[in-house]
């Protein structure tokens, strides 16, 4: 920081200091009126139509809050243009295209990843197959809550070790593409909710992922976090922002210690780094 950045001579910076200090929080969770022209593969847009209006994004209708408040996503390989059709209350149609902004997924080679876990043995497709439908099932949830509206926090501080869509390659092995976004953090970091929500699924020893929580903020949106040590909430609970849900591990699928932070749109993933207050470093 400058060191007169609180001199009287910078009084234009105090000024900003001050209005950013007053307005951070708010800013971060400011909802346009517009619809973008342009959204990122990943991204996420938050809108507010007017009350009463609906919407249909690519064909599907898409829950409007009573305030007119929206959300939808682009998935990793969405191309786009995503075609939104908006009905107003007074029956009045507008059609716009938003164009997707494609982006670049460089191949992350990881190695030293237990065998087992990469191609795991046929006696465990089953458990594997029934842990992930319990986890999907979950993010089909479509509540009226707007815990999204605040925007989010970081859940832990910590390197990014692994970007979200990025191709990876286990052991040489090709597999799909990193669902979310791996923060390193020692085994213990507390993990805070980035965003209020209830917790929909709290498991703490899957086959790939370990120590699971899914927290869901409203319209479909969810955050996951994966191989965790510790669980400290239980399904169905309420929580706050900030609110401690757990202990990072390195349970699952893991090399070592990182917090794995998913976020969804319903089935749709979506780069937590694009969120509305976690800005890219
Ligand atoms: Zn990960």
């Amino acid at each position: 920081m400058p060191r007169n950045w609180l001199s009287p001579a910078s009084s234009g910076g105090l000024a900003l200091l001050i209005f950013l200090l007053l307005c951070g929080p708010a800013l971060a969770g400011a909802v346009s009126t517009d619809l973008p022209g342009t959204l990122s593969q990943g991204g996420l847009v938050v809108v507010r139509l007017k009350p009463g209006s609906r919407l249909d994004v690519a064909g599907k209708s898409v829950h409007v809050g009573d305030d007119g408040v929206a959300v939808f996503g682009a998935g990793r390989d969405e191309h786009g243009p995503l075609a939104v059709a908006i009905v107003e209350p007074d029956g009045q149609r507008r059609d716009t295209l938003i164009a997707i902004a494609p982006r670049d997924w460089p191949i992350e080679y990881v190695n030293g990843v237990p065998p087992a876990t990469v191609n795991p043995p046929p006696a465990l497709a089953a458990r594997i197959e029934r842990e992930q439908a319990a986890v999907t099932a979950v993010r089909n949830r479509d509540d009226d809550r707007e815990d999204f509206l605040s925007g989010f926090i970081w859940p832990v501080q910590g390197r990014i070790s692994g970007r979200f869509g990025n191709q990876r390659v286990y052991n040489g092995d090709p597999k799909a593409p990193h669902s979310g976004m791996d923060i390193a953090v020692p085994q213990g970091t507390p993990v805070r909710a980035p965003a209020a929500g209830i917790v929909t699924f709290a498991q703490p020893d899957l086959y790939l992922t370990g120590g699971t929580i899914v927290v869901d903020h409203g319209f479909g949106l969810s955050s996951n976090f994966l191989h965790l040590s510790k669980l400290e909430v239980t399904v169905g609970q309420r929580i706050s922002r900030g609110q401690i849900i757990a202990l990072s591990g390195m349970t699952g699928r893991v090399t070592g210690p990182h917090l794995h932070w998913g976020f969804n749109w319903f089935g749709v993933r979506l780069d937590p780094l694009l969120l509305p207050g976690i800005a890219s470093p």
